[in-house]
């Protein structure tokens, strides 16, 4: 979509270790006007799918998720890394591996939240190699609920997360795609 590579050009940052920082408008900083319409576009192409939840995980991709949320006029859920005091009851729970902090950590949703009625749209900011979406894909595959489809701001295509979420079967519509990127050389684009 050239509005977010254009974005992407202006203000995104390509940092060592295959890290794009986009902490002016899409992290840490939100710009909601810009961040609203890319959300008219999975609209567009999610809004005959019957959604009735939006999915993500904590914490970057919760501010835009709910602005996703916004035009499908449905709730957002997000899946927490550990079990807080306040959750309790069963739960849904996945293990993660954190492409940013190196780390593991779990992803954790409490079974109220998430039915097998449901028709879940993922969303996430970026997909690199595919871990979060795994593990937010195995929650909603314990609860049984369907999976229409991800949506993602960012894909790094050379990381081949989206290769593997595609083989397992769920439609991935990414905004950006990028097929290379170094500090020397910039960013290619798919
Ligand atoms: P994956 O699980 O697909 O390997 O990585 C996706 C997660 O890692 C996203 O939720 C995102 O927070 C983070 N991430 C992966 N690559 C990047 C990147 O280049 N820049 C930023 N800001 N976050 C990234």
């Amino acid at each position: 979509m050239k509005l977010m590579e254009d974005r992407i050009r202006k203000d995104g940052i390509v940092e060592d270790g295959d890290v794009l920082k986009v902490g002016m408008f899409l992290n840490q900083q939100i710009d909601v006007n810009f961040i609203s319409q890319l959300a008219e576009e999975f609209y567009r192409l999610y809004k005959d799918e019957g959604v009735t939840k939006i999915l993500t995980i904590e914490a970057s991709g919760i501010g835009l998720a709910c602005l996703c949320a916004v035009p499908f006029g449905v709730p957002v859920v997000f899946a927490k890394k550990s079990k807080s005091n306040n959750m309790s009851g069963d739960l849904y729970a996945s293990h993660v591996h954190s492409f940013t902090h190196g780390t593991d950590h779990m992803a954790v949703i409490p079974c109220t939240m998430l039915k097998k009625e449901d028709r879940v749209l993922l969303i996430d900011d970026f997909l690199a190699r595919g871990q979060a979406l795994h593990g937010l894909i195995d929650l909603c595959e314990q609860a049984g609920a369907t999976i229409v489809g991800a949506g993602v701001f960012v894909e790094k295509t050379y990381q081949l997360g989206g290769d593997e979420i595609r083989a397992r079967g769920v439609r991935v519509e990414s905004l950006a795609k990028i097929s290379a990127m170094s500090v020397a050389d910039g960013i290619t684009f798919v």
